[in-house]
């Protein structure tokens, strides 16, 4: 197995779940990564990203829009499995996520400078 990005930041995260998918690069910004790590503290629940860092190529792929926060290593989607999606958004507000967007799967979280939350 590659050990290709394979680094433990604590023993919540793994800078190998924010890397993109098509080309292994990788951007995590240190707010994200705080406030997951809040967030996982908080549900006392494992959270799972299924989407971290996007390069552009991936992003176009994904149907992303082109200011997407993935581009930066600013935004995760994430779910967890014993937690529903709203009652996850509203704990995200509350360890500081700024940008939330709720889809029926999935939340997608970002550290945007100003407070946008969405349905999707
Ligand atoms: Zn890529
Ligand atoms: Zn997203």
């Amino acid at each position: 197995m590659s050990k290709l990005n394979d680094i433990q930041f604590n023993i919540y995260f793994n800078l190998q779940e924010f890397e993109c998918p098509c080309c292994k690069c990788v951007m995590v910004h240190s707010d994200l990564l705080t406030n997951l790590i809040k967030l996982r503290k908080l549900v006392n629940e494992p959270i799972f990203i299924n989407s971290g860092y996007r390069c552009k190529t991936y992003n176009n792929q994904v149907g992303g829009v082109a200011t997407s926060y993935h581009l930066f290593g600013m935004a995760v989607d994430v779910y967890a499995r014993n937690i529903n999606i709203s009652s996850l958004a509203i704990h995200a507000q509350q360890v500081g996520f700024k940008g939330i967007g709720v889809y029926g799967t999935f939340l997608h979280l970002d550290v945007r400078p100003e407070k946008y939350i969405w349905e999707g």
